[in-house]
């Protein structure tokens, strides 16, 4: 796939307010929050959609969910959070590396927008 910001994030050639990393993740506050608390989780190996990623990333996934729960409850956001992850254009997608919205500290109405 090709470069996104997220990737020049990953490489550190554009600043971001970091708040976790480890071998296969990195998770910044979004620069445009949309709740208290905004951050992105996002794989280091470059997945450009969820509908793109393979079984080979089960475990990769599997670690991203994990993380943005730790992330969340280390942000203090409680058990009232919400995990969202936009695949496509048409579903909100804007930035085609795959990340994890974690989204807190407010209230969350149903269905979502
Ligand atoms: P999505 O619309 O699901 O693709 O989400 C992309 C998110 O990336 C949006 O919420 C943007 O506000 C956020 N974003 C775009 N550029 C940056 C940046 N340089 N640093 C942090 N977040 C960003």
């Amino acid at each position: 796939m090709t470069d996104t910001l997220f990737s020049k994030i990953i490489n550190r050639e554009i600043p971001a307010d970091i708040v976790y990393e480890d071998d296969l993740c990195l998770a910044f506050r979004d620069v445009n929050p949309q709740a208290p608390v905004h951050i992105l989780v996002i794989p280091k190996q470059a997945i450009t959609k969820i509908a793109d990623a393979e079984q080979s990333d089960q475990s990769l996934l599997g670690h991203l969910l994990l993380k943005a729960a730790e992330i969340a409850k280390e942000q203090g956001v409680g058990d009232a959070f919400r995990l969202v992850v936009n695949n496509g254009t048409g579903a909100g997608q804007t930035v085609f590396h795959l990340h994890v919205h974690i989204l807190g500290g407010r209230e969350f109405s149903w269905p979502p927008g």
